[in-house]
């Protein structure tokens, strides 16, 4: 099984036909809300590849709060929640334009008051855990609290580091089998753990010789780039086992999809590859990461965060092979 440690936000979106400026009130023309955080999207894309899924996070003990419990057992979730009393659920207000362009804030909430101990408390969970996958969307201690626990089962350990956070330790990354950055997060890790300022706008057309020596100067075995409507791109260590796959580097092309919404994507495909290495353990990395290229570019077709997230035999239907 997977566990999944963990954001929870509840997504509330606003269609407008332009951003407000300061001082002024506008009439939205859509209102939707939902479940969203990177964890639990994650969580809910994992789970819907047909694999048990634990999730594991912090939420407060207001409606919200409630309404995450019930979306996750909708979903066939365990969830492990702490159920924080000094902070509320977390929750992001979303305005996209008419261009479909965004603008986001987001309050932690609980997601930031995860308490490493209650961590640490499901044990069990990770007992017998194949694969932990963790964000950047909770309050470090508790991410490095979760490595540590699957360090301990033997578990291969799946870093999303989205959002990159400032506090970031090497130790942290060097505990990960493999990191799945976008373009923009590729950028900060390379920033601050290789000292290296690249433009993330220009990586996704680097020769790929460039780009693995780029994710080389990261302290983890594998880096799995998403790089949007161009498709991943993936780095192993030259003496790294490579996680089954026969050569060192290599790029997939994203799916051919008409992309109406792209938000979560990149949660669509951590979470699906996650899912992958446990349905296809023993097979090389490839396939797993092109079910997760597959996935991901599936859920561009629908609007929405967690709800956006394709089932196993939806992605298989739609590109056979
Ligand atoms: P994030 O949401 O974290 O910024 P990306 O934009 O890199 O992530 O997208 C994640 C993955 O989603 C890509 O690697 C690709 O598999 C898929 N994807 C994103 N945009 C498209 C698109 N326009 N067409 C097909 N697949 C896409």
């Amino acid at each position: 099984q997977v566990v999944v440690v963990g954001s929870y936000n509840h997504d509330h979106v606003w269609q407008v036909d332009r951003f407000c400026r300061p001082g002024e009130t506008r009439r939205a023309h859509g209102f939707v809300a939902g479940p969203g955080g990177k964890g639990f999207n994650q969580a809910v894309a994992c789970v819907r590849q047909g694999v048990a899924t634990t999730f594991v996070g912090a939420i407060g003990d207001d409606p919200l709060g409630t309404t995450a419990r019930a979306l996750a057992d909708a979903e066939g979730l365990h969830g492990r929640w702490q159920i924080r009393d000094d902070a509320p659920t977390g929750a992001a207000g979303i305005l996209v334009d008419a261009a479909g362009q965004n603008q986001i804030v987001v309050a932690l909430g609980a997601n930031e008051r995860l308490d490493p101990a209650f961590v640490r408390a499901q044990r069990g969970a990770f007992a017998d855990a194949r694969v932990l996958l963790v964000q950047l969307e909770n309050n470090l201690d508790a991410v490095d609290a979760a490595l540590d626990l699957a360090g301990v089962a033997g578990a291969t350990c799946v870093l999303n580091p989205a959002p990159v956070h400032a506090d970031l330790a090497a130790d942290t990354l060097r505990r990960c089998d493999l990191v799945t950055p976008n373009e923009t997060e590729l950028a900060l890790l390379l920033a601050r753990f290789a000292g290296t300022e690249v433009d993330a706008d220009a990586l996704a057309t680097l020769p790929d010789a460039e780009l693995h020596a780029l994710a080389r100067r990261l302290p983890v075995p594998c880096v799995v780039i998403t790089l949007g409507r161009h498709g991943c791109f993936v780095s192993h260590a030259e003496d790294g086992d490579r996680l089954g796959d026969a050569v060192a580097r290599y790029r997939l092309p994203a799916e051919a999809v008409r992309a109406i919404d792209t938000t979560a994507a990149g949660d669509a495909f951590s979470g699906a590859l996650a899912a992958a290495l446990v349905r296809l353990a023993g097979r090389p990395l490839i396939e797993a990461v092109r079910h997760a290229n597959r996935a991901a570019a599936l859920s561009t077709e629908r609007v929405g965060a967690a709800r956006a997230m394709p089932h196993w035999e939806e992605v298989r239907a739609r590109f056979p092979g």
